[in-house]
């Protein structure tokens, strides 16, 4: 078998798997994507923090309402009590007392917005949760396809090193040399088929002297122009 062929068909694998190779990559990297799911997590960690604000906020708001009520009683108690009779005293406990009812009215109202605030920084938590299960279940399928596509790239680098391994038998030191070092300054292709007297990788056309040595089992014969290895097939 002739030197070139012996290349070309080495060329024809390492193609493959340099396919094989960036698939891989790409599913690994795939496979590591987890900005969705960082993403809806921080948002359910937010809403959860700000529902546990609203909480506070409407408690501290019904403690509050709770205290005027108690002041209000402790001030009803003095004016029904029947101890107070002095009129001028009395009327201001009156007074007291309706200002204390005001003030209980403010109070109210400001829980009642706590509460709607607090329903919907719960609404919008459990939209978060939802959103958060929805991305997770989205991703469990993804990292079952993805899993699926590694198998079977992994088998087939397998299969492809056992083959190149077998392509590599008989190929000297010097020739494999020289394919490796075209190959890592060629964009991967170090062996390029003469069709119709041009070479297939980069166009060229080659002088029949060229076309001719490029038979010839014994010479590996190089583009003039990319100086790739020619296979006249
Ligand atoms: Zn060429």
């Amino acid at each position: 078998v002739n030197r070139s062929f012996k290349l070309f068909r080495l060329q024809h694998v390492d193609s493959q798997l340099d396919v094989v190779r960036t698939q891989l990559a790409e599913i690994e990297k795939a496979l590591a994507e987890d900005q969705p799911l960082k993403e809806a997590l921080e948002a359910v960690d937010q809403a959860k923090l700000a529902a546990q604000r609203a909480q506070q906020d409407t408690r501290s708001a019904e403690e509050e309402t709770k205290a005027q009520q108690q002041h209000i009683e402790a001030n009803q108690g003095s004016l029904y009590s029947g101890k107070v009779t002095n009129p001028k005293e009395l009327q201001d406990l009156q007074k007291e007392d309706e200002a204390l009812k005001r003030r209980l009215n403010e109070l109210e109202n400001a829980q009642l917005e706590k509460m709607v605030g607090l329903e919907e920084r719960q609404d919008y938590l459990k939209k978060a949760e939802e959103n958060l299960e929805s991305v997770q279940a989205q991703r469990g399928v993804e990292q079952r396809t993805l899993g699926g596509e590694k198998n079977e790239q992994t088998a087939e680098l397998t299969r492809l090193q056992e083959e190149r391994a077998i392509a590599i038998n008989g190929i000297s030191a010097e020739d494999l040399e020289l394919y490796q070092n075209i190959r890592g300054n060629k964009g991967g292709l170090a062996v390029a088929k003469v069709q119709n007297k041009t070479c297939s990788a980069c166009g060229g056309e080659l002088s029949a002297a060229l076309a001719q040595a490029a038979r010839s089992p014994e010479e590996l014969v190089r583009c003039e122009n990319c100086k790739r290895i020619l296979y006249a097939g």
